[in-house]
C-alpha cells in the first residue's frame, strides 16, 4: 500500500539536532536562554522589523499569543471584537475565553478574508446598537493576505484595536510589510502543520515595544521588578523554551525554501488540475499590493451555492480518503460552531452566506513542503477521477 500523504506535516532541514545538541551541551535547558533571544531576533529580521527596543515575544503557541493581544488590547468581559466568521476556531476561541463576545463578520470571494464593507456594516450596526466593537480580528487565511489597507483604516476611524492573526501566513506580505506587523498586535505560529515549527511554538508582534514588555512580563508570571516574589498582576505561563527556539532556528533558515516549495506545490497543481471543468483556486493576491505563502492549496467546485459543487467536493475527498490522502474541508463558519451557540439571535453575525458556500464547495489539498511530483500525480490523478464522478 502507498504511503500515507499528509496535508502539511513538518519538513526537518537536517539542522535541527545540530542546533539542539549546542543548546543541551551548553546546559540551556533552562526556560531562557541564547536561543531564545537569537530566535526572536531572526523571525524580527525576517519580517523586517528594525532593531532596537522589543517588538516579539516568542510564546509556548499562536493561541498563547493571540489570549495576550487581546488582553493587552484591553478586551474585557462583555466587549465586542469583530472576527471572520470563516476561520479555524483558534482565532475567536480566546475572545469567548475572555467573557468577550465574537461578531462573525462574513467573507469575501477575492480573498476568502474577512470582507471589509461587512465589517464597516457590523461597526455601524453595533454603534447604532450602543455596543460599539472594541477590537478588530483579521486572519490571513491560508496564508493570503486580508485586506490591510481597509481594515487600518477601519481601525483608525473606529477607534479599534487590530489584531492579526498571522498564525498561517508567515513571511507573506501586504502594502509591502510582513503580514503581522501591520497591526497593533499580531499572532505568529509555529506548530507542526505551518511553514515552520518548533513542535509547538508561537509569537507575538507589538507595535509599541511598551507591549511587548507587557507581554513578556505577562507570559512570565509577571513578577514585579526587585528580589520579592510579589505580583502586582497575574501572568500566565506562556513563554517558549530555549531548546524549541533552538529548533526554531533550524527551521527559520530554511523559510526561504520552504516558501518557493510551497508556490510549487501549488503551481504544480494548477497544471495538473488545468484542464478540469469546474475547479477553481483561492484567488491570487496582485504581486503589486501583497503575496501570499501558499500555506496550503485550496481549491472549489463548481459555482457558489452549487449543490453539483459540495457533491463533488464530498466525492473528491472521500475518494482521497480511501487512498490515504489526508485532504482537508475549509473551515466551519463561526456561526455554525456548536461551541458558539447563539451567535445569529444576539445579533452577531454579519452575512455568512460566503463561508457557508466554502464550507460546501472547498478542499484543502495536501500541501506539505515535502510533496513529490510522484505524490501530485497520485493526488491528482484520485481528484480528477472522482471529480468526473
Ligand atoms: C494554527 C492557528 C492558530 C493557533 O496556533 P497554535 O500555535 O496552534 O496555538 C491560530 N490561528 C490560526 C488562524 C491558526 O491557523
Amino acid at each position: 500500500m502507498a504511503d500515507r500523504i499528509y496535508l502539511s506535516p513538518p519538513h526537518r532541514t537536517g539542522e535541527e539536532l545540530a542546533f539542539l545538541q549546542q543548546a543541551l551541551e551548553t546546559n540551556y535547558l533552562a526556560p531562557v536562554g541564547p536561543d531564545l533571544d537569537a530566535f526572536e531576533a531572526e523571525v524580527g529580521h525576517c519580517m523586517g522589523l528594525p532593531l532596537g527596543p522589543r517588538r516579539l515575544v516568542a510564546l509556548n503557541s499562536g493561541a498563547a499569543a493571540l489570549h495576550l493581544a487581546l488582553l493587552l488590547a484591553g478586551v474585557q468581559a462583555g466587549d465586542v471584537v469583530l472576527c471572520p466568521d470563516f476561520a479555524f476556531i483558534a482565532s475567536a476561541a480566546p475572545v469567548v475565553q475572555l467573557g468577550a463576545r465574537v461578531c462573525a463578520v462574513d467573507a469575501e470571494y477575492a480573498t476568502w478574508n474577512m470582507d471589509p464593507d461587512l465589517a464597516e456594516a457590523a461597526l455601524i450596526r453595533l454603534q447604532r446598537e450602543g455596543r460599539p466593537a472594541r477590537a478588530l480580528l483579521v486572519v490571513h487565511g491560508y496564508g493570503r493576505p486580508a485586506r490591510m489597507d481597509r481594515f487600518l483604516e477601519l481601525a483608525r476611524r473606529y477607534g479599534l484595536v487590530l489584531i492579526e492573526d498571522a498564525a498561517e501566513s508567515l513571511a507573506a506580505t501586504v502594502l509591502g510589510q510582513h503580514t503581522g506587523t501591520l497591526g497593533d498586535f499580531g499572532a505568529l505560529s509555529f506548530n507542526g502543520n505551518k511553514l515552520i515549527t518548533t513542535s509547538g511554538g508561537g509569537m507575538l508582534c507589538c507595535a509599541r515595544s511598551e507591549d511587548a514588555e507587557r507581554a513578556l512580563a505577562l507570559a512570565t508570571m509577571a513578577r514585579d521588578p526587585g528580589p520579592f516574589y510579589t505580583h502586582s498582576f497575574l501572568g500566565y505561563s506562556y513563554r517558549l523554551s530555549n531548546l524549541l527556539a533552538a529548533l526554531g532556528r533550524a527551521q527559520l533558515a530554511a523559510l526561504p525554501a520552504r516558501l518557493a516549495q510551497k508556490a510549487r506545490v501549488l503551481e504544480g497543481y494548477r497544471q495538473r488540475l488545468a484542464g478540469v471543468e469546474g475547479v477553481s483556486f483561492l484567488p491570487e493576491p496582485d504581486p503589486a499590493w501583497g503575496t501570499s505563502n501558499h500555506w496550503l492549496t485550496c481549491i472549489l467546485f463548481d459555482e457558489p451555492g452549487s449543490a453539483r459543487g459540495h457533491a463533488r467536493r464530498e466525492a473528491v475527498r472521500l475518494a482521497l480518503e480511501r487512498e490515504h490522502i489526508e485532504a482537508r474541508v475549509l473551515w466551519t463558519p463561526l456561526h455554525r460552531q456548536p461551541a458558539l451557540p447563539g451567535l445569529a439571535q444576539a445579533g452577531l453575525v454579519e452575512g455568512g452566506a460566503v463561508a457557508d458556500d466554502l464550507f460546501a464547495r472547498g478542499l484543502a489539498l495536501p500541501s506539505g513542503t515535502t510533496l513529490t511530483e510522484a505524490d501530485q500525480d497520485r493526488v491528482c490523478d484520485i481528484l480528477v477521477a472522482a471529480a468526473r464522478g
